[in-house]
């Protein structure tokens, strides 16, 4: 997905729109060139993209494409645990926004993005190669790996002044016999990146002691809100993706998801029921502690409009309507981003966990930098692979990825440990978050896509 959103928005703007660009991947979801029906059932591999992933496409003119298929926005969010301790209820008015975020399917996704690239090019066939990258040379290193390059040269047998040329980009061996030249490699492969392997670029890591297993459900009523649970062996999120379908992403141990993956589609409704309602421990009831936190904040003046929601039970699912996925989870960070002729973007470049719906949402972060700085270093002449220029796009993107895979792996360590002052400490958080509203509005902000830290400002 974060490679095709590197090609759009480079054919998306003047000065970058008659680079010559390749996309090598086999993946099927490349062929799709039609809008899903909206009739059919929702896929389980959905993301919730952000407002600020929303403005993005909206530049590049894909969300049109999203918009002509099925996603759902949603204003309302809850957050609460299994101690019953408190919740938090975040609503986007409070920071005068019409919706929080939307729930739309990968397939959407990637599809939008590919017809945006249709009616951008002259013909769409001649640039994407469905077939894997084998090995890599660089021009200096020689090194070998398998990647997703920008192609700038013909694919004719060279003469002598060509062979010089291509002495100076980076080769590229696909399965298929074929081979490329390019100026600029751009590794989109995903967290087992090859082209990252290959280049020799170091990663800091480690996998969780989970898996997330995904799924659609179906409801007797629309769902509207996004709701997340925090249950001892890890959070359970019902994300709506329109009519009377949610999304579920429910992350546990392995063993967990391979048992919640092969018992029966009844027991697995009801285990879902259980989790989301009074399984694992009571709902939170308004204490000592609200009424003194809410009289004492609402004086403040400037009251979040969900600081007097109630918390809610979500709607109950009644049957599950798709494939059960699970996935293992890891954190990864590159320690580069770039080398000469190499940029690596999205989930090659950072894998997070996906408690909060942010690693897409980070990868279009990337493709949207990238893109841009590509464009100033045509605009002054400059090599597209020359390492100064790309270190701009290093410069830009690291500081916030680091700082959301931080806040996201101390989110998944603080609500997997059960522990009597660390439960109060959590609960204090709930509170804090639901009552005072600049902290309230300030996470919202950060989980919609700002940069900024989700602290008072
Ligand atoms: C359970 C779960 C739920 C999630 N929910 C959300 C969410 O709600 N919101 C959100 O923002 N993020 C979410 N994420 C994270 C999100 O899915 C990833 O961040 C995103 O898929 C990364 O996109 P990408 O394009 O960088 O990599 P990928 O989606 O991994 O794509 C990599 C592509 O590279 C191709 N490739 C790999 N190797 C080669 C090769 N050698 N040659 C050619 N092609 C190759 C693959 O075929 C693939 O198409 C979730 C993740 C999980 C596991």
């Amino acid at each position: 997905m974060v490679g095709l959103a590197v090609a759009c928005a480079l054919s998306n703007m003047p000065l970058t729109k008659n680079l010559r660009v390749a996309i090598i991947d086999s993946n099927p979801a490349l062929k799709s060139r039609n809008y899903l029906t909206k009739s059919s059932i929702p896929d389980s591999r959905v993301s919730t993209v952000t407002p600020a992933t929303i403005s993005f496409f909206k530049d590049i003119g894909v969300w049109e494409h999203v918009q002509q298929q099925r996603h759902a926005f949603f204003g309302k969010m809850q957050v609460w645990d299994y101690t019953g301790l408190g919740y938090t209820r975040y609503n986007a008015k409070d920071v005068g926004k019409e919706y929080l975020g939307c729930v739309v399917e990968n397939k959407v996704l990637c599809n939008s993005l590919l017809l945006r690239l249709q009616e951008e090019l002259d013909d769409i066939e001649n640039v994407i190669y469905p077939t894997r990258l084998v090995s890599l040379t660089f021009p200096s290193k020689s090194k070998q790996a398998g990647m997703k390059p920008t192609s700038s040269e013909p694919l004719s047998a060279g003469h002598s002044t060509e062979e010089l040329h291509r002495s100076n980009l980076v080769k590229l061996d696909l399965s298929d016999g074929r081979s490329l030249y390019s100026k600029l490699v751009i590794g989109a492969d995903g967290s087992k990146s090859n082209v990252r392997q290959i280049a020799g670029i170091k990663t800091t890591g480690w996998n969780y002691p989970q898996s997330a297993i995904i799924c659609t459900v179906e409801h007797v009523m629309e769902n509207d809100c996004a709701w997340q649970r925090f249950l001892p062996s890890g959070p359970i999120a019902l994300l709506p993706i329109g009519d009377n379908f949610s999304n579920i992403v429910w992350t546990m141990s392995p063993e967990e998801s391979l048992r919640h993956k092969s018992m029966s589609p009844e027991e697995f409704v009801m285990s879902v029921n259980r989790a989301l309602d009074f399984g694992y421990g009571p709902h939170p009831r308004p204490n000592a502690l609200d009424h003194f936190m809410e009289k004492f904040f609402s004086g403040t003046g400037n009251t979040a409009a969900s600081t007097k929601e109630s918390f809610e039970v979500p709607p109950k699912a009644t049957g599950v309507v798709s494939e059960r996925m699970a996935f293992p989870l890891s954190l990864m960070h590159s320690h580069d981003y770039v080398s000469k002729r190499l940029a690596l973007v999205g989930d090659a470049a950072h894998t997070v966990h996906p408690l909060a719906g942010q690693g897409v949402n980070l990868g279009f972060g990337d493709a949207a930098a990238l893109a841009k700085v590509i464009a100033e270093g045509v605009s002054v002449g400059s090599d597209v692979g020359d390492l100064t220029l790309l270190q701009r796009y290093e410069k830009d993107r690291k500081a916030a990825n680091v700082a959301m895979t931080a806040v996201l792996d101390g989110f998944q360590k603080i609500y997997s440990v059960d522990f009597g002052p660390l439960n109060v400490a959590r609960a204090a958080a709930f509170h804090g978050a639901q009552y005072i509203s600049p902290l309230k509005r300030n996470i919202i902000s950060f989980a919609m896509g700002d940069t900024k830290w989700p602290i008072f400002s």
